[in-house]
């Protein structure tokens, strides 16, 4: 009997899983591992929003290989000594996983392979499962990789992508590995009340529905910040728990202008992970800097707090902030802005922003999340890194019946239409009813001190 381990990482499925799908080719029994390894918990990838939405991944993904007759294996402690535990326990010859991108990723690796080595235990590592074209695949002459989106997009195009595997229908684990009790969702603490339901099945049910009706009208309607017109399948992605290159070929067989606008979105995500895995230190450095200095934090305490919380008087920018906190999550126009609100009109280091939106966010990933920062901020791959977008042209533009900024700040509920957007041009007697801040900058200044601060004026 031969056996193999398959150890899942950000890949948190069974359908369209090469690493899964090779390993029960090579294997008459596979034992389907997930580690919670402390360097998750060192590295702040596991906030409580996502870590209940990962508890949701890991009590799925049992629950469907039960299903096919096998079983999750979970076990606690430093990826190396747990997967070569399993090895050594069940007799395996060979570990699959995917290939992961950041740092933490390739350390990881490094020490498995370095681990399984001694023992004699091969490690197969799989591209192209997080992301739909491996970062590397492509690249510009001269060059490791794409540092602007639209060549990259162009060459991504045309790459020939894998038909999306099935999921098993079998899964055999052998008796005797040991694991640990499934964690259970209620038992975390300090979770966003808005938070979605995590997991495989929930993430291929929304991609149905979302392929039915929303997609078609993508194009149209994924700025509108009231309509909520996006497919809010970021966390599966994050945790893999859909398969990019499922997602992409799915689209494209749909058609249509609403579905290449969609492929042309999940393509900014490869586009964010060959950058970061050419450039590892872009998830702390500035990419490309501008040589900022930043204001001191303890200067702009005040502002910080009031842009964490969603009190900035800038309505459009609260409302943000507000459903980040609730929902865990946020929808892509108004990451823009309240990211530019931040690094540039109130010209604090996107570092701080990047870091709150890491405590919250439930798809909040080193690469995408860091990535975007820096492209917000001009230090990253934007080719108009010096543009300041004005919130309140914004909020005009996405949101012109002010049913976004209503939703979220519920003191300004009573005020119709797009006078919700700048409270500070009510009635005297009309601000008086309401208990809303006073805006914490002045658009202009805050205009001037950043222009100045990058020798633009
Ligand atoms: P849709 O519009 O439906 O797009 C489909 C998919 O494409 C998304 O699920 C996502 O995987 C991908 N995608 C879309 N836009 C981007 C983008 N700009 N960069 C990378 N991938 C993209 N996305 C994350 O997944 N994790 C993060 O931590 C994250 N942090 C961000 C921080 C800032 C400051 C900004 C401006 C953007 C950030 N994004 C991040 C990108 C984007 O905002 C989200 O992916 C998107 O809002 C998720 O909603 P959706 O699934 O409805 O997107």
């Amino acid at each position: 009997m031969t056996v193999a381990v398959v150890l899942f990482t950000s890949d948190l499925r069974l359908h369209d899983h090469p690493p899964l799908h090779a390993a029960l080719k090579a294997a008459d029994e596979v034992v389907p591992l997930f580690v919670l390894d402390p360097g998750i918990h060192a590295a702040g990838f596991d906030a409580p929003n996502r870590r209940a939405f990962l508890v949701d991944c890991l009590n799925d993904l049992d629950a469907s290989l039960r299903r096919r007759g096998g079983r999750l294996v979970i076990r606690d402690g430093p990826v190396p000594r747990e997967v070569r535990a399993v090895a050594a326990e069940c007799g395996a010859t060979e570990v699959h996983m995917a290939a992961g991108v950041t740092a933490y990723a390739h350390r990881r690796e490094e020490r498995l392979r370095e681990a399984l080595g001694g023992d004699g235990v091969a490690l197969r590592v799989h591209e192209a499962v997080i992301t739909a074209v491996a970062p590397g695949a492509v690249t510009p002459a001269g060059s490791d990789h794409f540092a602007v989106f639209s060549p990259y997009f162009r060459r991504w195009s045309q790459e020939s992508l894998r038909e999306p595997l099935a999921a098993p229908r079998t899964v055999r684990v052998p008796d005797g590995v040991r694991g640990e009790p499934l964690p259970d969702r209620a038992k975390v603490p300090g979770v966003s009340p808005g938070l979605p339901t995590g997991g495989e099945s929930a993430g291929r049910d929304l991609f149905s529905r979302w392929s039915r009706s929303g997609l078609a009208l993508y194009e149209d309607r994924h700025d509108d910040l009231a309509g909520d017109g996006t497919s809010r399948l970021s966390p599966y992605l994050h945790f893999g728990a859909l398969s990019p290159v499922e997602l992409v070929q799915r689209s494209r067989t749909h058609g249509g202008p609403g579905a290449e606008a969609f492929v042309r979105q999940v393509c900014w995500r490869d586009f964010h992970h060959q950058v970061l895995a050419a450039r590892p230190g872009a998830s702390t450095e500035d990419y490309r800097t501008r040589h900022d200095r930043w204001r001191d934090e303890e200067e702009a305490a005040e502002d910080i707090a009031a842009w964490r919380e969603g009190r900035t008087g800038y309505p459009v920018v609260d409302a943000a902030m507000r459903q980040l906190r609730h929902e865990g999550w946020m929808h892509n126009r108004a990451r823009l802005l309240v990211a530019s609100f931040l690094t540039k009109t109130l010209y604090v280091d996107w570092r701080i922003g990047a870091r709150h939106f890491l405590d919250l966010l439930v798809d909040g990933d080193i690469v995408n999340n860091q990535m975007n920062w820096q492209w917000v901020a001009g230090t990253g791959t934007d080719t108009r890194p010096h543009r300041v977008l004005n919130p309140l042209v914004q909020a005009r533009r996405f949101d012109p019946d002010g049913i976004y900024v209503r939703r979220w700040v519920p003191e300004l509920g009573d005020v119709d239409g797009r006078r919700v957007h700048e409270p500070w041009r009510l009635t005297a007697k009309e601000r008086s009813a309401l208990d809303y801040p006073e805006p914490v900058v002045d658009l202009a200044e805050g205009l001037a001190r950043f222009r100045h601060a990058r020798g633009r004026d």
